[in-house]
């Protein structure tokens, strides 16, 4: 008998429906459904740093939109945002969402940088209305804010970009490469364009005065962690110079998406702090000397979902990885040691000695007795 999750009325006609079953399942989309398209998912603010080197407070919007387009044709493996999103959210209501952003922040009280996050590409006109595009661009550059705003390679077209440089010139635009790696690109992240075109965009984005911000993702899945740190120390070397800043994302388990099923069968575990402090020494020369800005940020650090050790001695980590970011100082990680790094060491060292693709380490923390006896 099929699963409930596959269990439905007709049978799927594609593969990717399959693959997709739980976030197409019924209650998924009813809870999808289920938000006020009117209000935004989230709104807060964070101190941040403008392109000139200033201190600033930024505004962090992300709104309900449509979805990214790749989304609902494939799909990134890690990427749970469509569990933000509806496929009926009107331009009435994106404006709707753009004032309460608004009301919810005293009208940017204080703010000079406004991220504005659509959950796919804020100038594809497919996800974003174009009267509403405007009205940020144009806003937003009256009002003197810097704008940043996340976009897919691929749909960095020329003539896109010269129509939003005539109405915002010098905004940051965001794109998540992951990896700068075809082969991870395609077969781990399932990205959906390649560094040949990551790289057309960067060229383009230059040529019409833009700022870019790259992403890159912290252990992928299928992916052992002893990879994942060789991987992502090369990588920073690779995007450094060819961004103004590089945002290094630790995987962190989104509901409902391909990573958090191999979480839940025992095929994944998120990274361990270990490897970002490790990460952070090893590109620490090219993190300093170079003119890009690197920043290390392990959301939901120390939970099981996110970046994590033994448990003890989480908080400790993540609270130095988050000064290092300020200080640029590798002094933060002098005083932090735990009995589980040892554990972490001789997990690297098996898998960069042994050809296990999913790795050799545990895929969850805990004692070693209670993992070997759980089901
Ligand atoms: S391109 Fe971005 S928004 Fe779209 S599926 Fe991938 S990570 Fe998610
Ligand atoms: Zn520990």
């Amino acid at each position: 008998m099929a699963s409930p999750l596959l269990r439905r009325h007709k049978p799927p006609s594609r593969l990717h429906e399959l693959v997709k079953a739980p976030e197409n399942h019924p209650a998924s989309i009813e809870r999808r459904e289920s938000w006020d398209a009117s209000r935004p998912a989230t709104v807060y603010t964070t101190p941040e740093i403008l392109p000139d080197g200033t201190p600033c407070t930024a505004a962090t919007v992300i709104l309900r939109t449509r979805g990214c387009t790749w989304w609902w044709k494939s799909g990134c493996t890690f990427c749970g945002y469509f569990n933000d999103v509806r496929d009926d959210v009107s331009s009435d209501d994106l404006f709707a969402q753009w004032e309460e952003a608004k009301r919810r922040t005293k009208n940017f009280e204080g703010c000079d940088m406004v991220k504005v996050y659509t959950s796919g590409t804020f100038f594809e006109d497919k996800e974003n209305p174009v009267e509403w595009q405007e009205a940020i661009l144009r806003e937003t550059h009256e009002r003197g804010l810097h704008l940043v705003v996340e976009a897919q390679a691929h749909l960095c077209k020329d003539e896109k970009l010269a129509w939003m440089a005539s109405i915002h010139p010098g905004l940051t635009v965001a794109i998540g490469l992951e990896a700068y790696d075809d082969a991870v690109l395609r077969f781990h992240v399932n990205k959906g364009f390649n560094l040949k075109t990551w790289n057309s965009a960067v060229e383009r984005l230059r040529f019409h005065g833009f700022r870019i911000k790259t992403y890159l993702l912290f252990k992928p899945p299928f992916m052992s962690e002893g990879d994942a740190l060789g991987h992502s120390i090369r990588w920073i070397k690779g995007v450094s110079p060819l961004s103004d800043e590089v945002s290094i994302n630790p995987m962190n388990i989104q509901k409902r998406t391909i990573v958090d099923r191999l979480h839940r069968s025992r095929e994944y575990r998120p990274p361990w702090l270990w490897s970002l402090v490790e990460m952070i020494r090893e590109s620490h020369q090219t993190i300093s000397s170079g003119d890009s800005r690197v920043i290390v940020h392990p959301t939901a650090g120390g939970k099981i979902r996110g970046a994590h050790n033994c448990g003890s001695c989480d908080k400790d980590v993540v609270a130095a990885i988050e000064r290092y970011s300020v200080s640029s100082d590798l002094d933060e990680f002098s005083n932090i040691n735990c009995s589980c790094k040892s554990i972490w060491h001789d997990e690297i060292r098996s898998d960069c000695a042994l050809p296990v693709q999913f790795g050799t380490g545990l895929s969850r923390r805990g004692k070693l007795q209670r993992l070997l006896r759980a089901p």
